[in-house]
């Protein structure tokens, strides 16, 4: 086999699969797909959903229970203490392999039977409302939070305390409103910062303490708007500025985005990285199109990726696994899972699965544990297992499934997205790929409708008191209506309060109180974040500067998420360190 040009099966759009891809493809034994790499995102991205906390009962005990799946999903949802218990038997729901009838309907009858985990945790301690949350503690209508404590409204943080509205931080502690830092510390709007203290509103620094307003910093301290001042003077301008005042912080948020866009702007961002490309990386070598990950061996198209070699087509994964490919939150401690969701802890050979747990070669299965030779929930012996695998799979090919839009699914494809317990716009697809109802329906993806709140607002964010200092305790006792007010695509939830612990948290950094609801937060941080895809553009250096030994303009190339309309200048590596190190 060779590079080849492929027609996307859903888009139409031409698309490339490299030598490296295809070496992989034999590797696990799987054909080379169909869809291109950014459809095959989105179908595993409508999978997953980070979001939206929802009211049912168990299914099992009928306790109330907080859970990511909509009441109205036509599922079967334990609390996550009766999934995890001897209570209930998944091989109860095995049924025989049907050679009549196309596995991927066989597949969606047995997982609208078998029970979900209300909420994907696991060793966690005192964290009831948050999701994919593992071993941490105190955690708070956040997601993908692992190795972390004290943690409320953030996304992405790995080895974490004590921060609130921040996206992707690494061995941090006291952020707040931070994206895409590491082991920064009381931090206040941090951008694509390292190592960086007592800071606030940075882009691009490292090694600062005592900066504000600034960017491209190396190793400074007592910086105010780029202009470097005495500790003494430096501490009259940042009292004089009332970071706690609301008013006064929110008019320093256009003049941060103008300060991020003017900034130089390094092609990507790439953190001890060895033949990488993509976004976001920290300790990666040979990654191609990967986004937001750390430590990454032979890795590609994967977003959020932490620990995992030798892998592909992935959204939020790792932790010490191998050989897993097109997969949405799955990995930890494994070996070896194809097309599968929610499936981790010492797997060996899984393939089409949903919420396994430490089983071994198994397909098309769905809430197994301790488990080996399974097909369909129904145990084999191991010679019956090795015989009937290949004829299923030839099965797939003979007899694929056929969606409304015509896309067939034979084996090599991931789920079809219909199956997905989650509308389009509950699930992180809306996120990466935002679209309209309308486009959402004509793509052949649901579109759900929100659960009517029942908030009986209390405050409007006009009535709130401007400064930190003037907020009495009694603030946790009032919901506060959204500044948005539904008005907006940010899955806004119209009012929201804040917790006793939050409000210790906004007094200790000198903070103004929120005037959006967490939701509205998030999404308004994230539009800033480049890139919101898996897509690179070969661009060139946009240097102009005389004193770099190149010719007036720099001639050399690169591959940066940043599309060739973006307003921001961007420059190679070498550029990039002549000018800001
Ligand atoms: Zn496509
Ligand atoms: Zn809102
Ligand atoms: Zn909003
Ligand atoms: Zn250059
Ligand atoms: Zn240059």
């Amino acid at each position: 086999m060779q590079m080849g040009s492929r027609t996307c099966q859903n888009c139409k759009q031409g698309f490339v699969i490299e030598q490296d891809d295809f070496t992989f493809y034999e590797h696990i034994k799987v054909p080379p797909p169909t869809w291109c790499p950014e459809c095959r995102m989105k179908r595993r991205m409508v999978f997953r959903q980070e979001r939206a906390l929802f009211k049912r009962k168990c299914g099992l005990c009928e306790k109330d229970i907080i859970t990511m799946y909509h009441p109205d999903a036509d599922i079967i949802v334990y609390c996550n203490e009766c999934w995890w218990s001897d209570k209930w038997d998944p091989t109860e729901y095995g049924t025989d392999y049907d050679f009549g009838k196309p596995f991927f309907v066989q597949f969606a009858e047995l997982l609208k039977r078998v029970p979900k985990m209300a909420l994907e945790a696991y060793q966690n301690e005192g964290s009831p409302y948050t999701n994919y949350t593992w071993i941490s503690k105190n955690v708070y209508l956040s997601s993908s939070v692992i190795y972390s404590e004290n943690i409320s409204y953030c996304h992405g943080t790995t080895r974490c305390q004590d921060s609130m509205d921040s996206t992707y931080l690494y061995d941090s502690q006291l952020c707040y409103g931070s994206q895409d830092c590491q082991r920064c510390a009381n931090a206040v709007y941090l951008t694509d910062c390292r190592e960086c203290l007592d800071s606030a509103f940075l882009y691009d620094c490292r090694g600062c303490r005592n900066c504000f307003m600034s960017s491209n910093l190396r190793n400074k301290s007592y910086v105010f708007r780029n202009q470097e001042l005495s500790k003494e003077e430096y501490e009259r301008r940042m009292s004089e500025l009332g970071l706690g005042d609301r008013v006064a912080f929110q008019a320093l948020i256009p003049e941060y985005e103008a300060l991020r866009t003017k900034a130089i702007h390094r092609f990507a961002s790439l953190f001890k990285t060895v033949n990488a490309t993509g976004n976001n990386l920290i300790n990666a070598k040979n990654a191609r199109y990967c986004f937001t990950g750390e430590d990454l061996e032979n890795v590609s198209y994967g977003i959020r990726v932490i620990e995992a070699k030798d892998s592909a087509d992935l959204y939020g994964v790792g932790n010490g696994a191998e050989l897993l490919y097109d997969g949405v939150n799955v990995g930890y401690r494994d070996s070896l899972i194809r097309f599968s969701t929610n499936t981790f802890e010492d797997i060996r050979d899984a393939t089409y699965c949903d919420y396994c747990r430490t089983s071994q070669n198994i397909f098309g299965c769905a809430g197994l544990r301790k488990k080996q030779y399974h097909i369909l929930n129904k145990p084999y012996s191991k010679e019956e297992y090795e015989s009937m695998i290949p004829k299923i799979i030839e099965h797939m090919n003979a007899m694929p499934y056929k969606d409304e839009k015509g896309r067939t699914y034979a084996f090599g494809e991931f789920f079809p997205a219909e199956f997905s317990p989650f509308a389009y716009n509950e699930s992180i697809a809306q996120e990466y790929y935002p679209v309209t109802k309308e486009k959402a329906i004509e793509s052949g993806f649901r579109w759900g409708v929100s659960v009517p709140r029942e908030y009986r607002v209390t405050k409007d964010p006009g009535q709130l008191p401007r400064d930190i200092k003037n907020v009495s305790d009694s603030i946790t006792e009032e919901t506060i209506r959204c500044a948005h007010n539904g008005s907006c695509e940010h899955q806004c939830t119209t009012a929201f309060r804040i917790l006793e612990s939050e409000l210790q948290f906004y007094r200790r950094m000198h903070l103004p109180l929120p005037w959006l609801c967490p939701n509205c937060r998030h999404y308004e941080r994230i539009e800033y974040r480049n890139p919101l895809n898996i897509r690179l553009w070969r661009r060139s250096c946009m240097c102009n500067g005389s004193d770099h030994g190149h010719p007036e303009r720099c001639p050399n190339e690169f591959e940066t998420p940043y599309a060739p309309d973006r307003p921001e200048v961007v420059y190679c590596e070498e550029c990039y360190q002549k000018e800001v190190v």
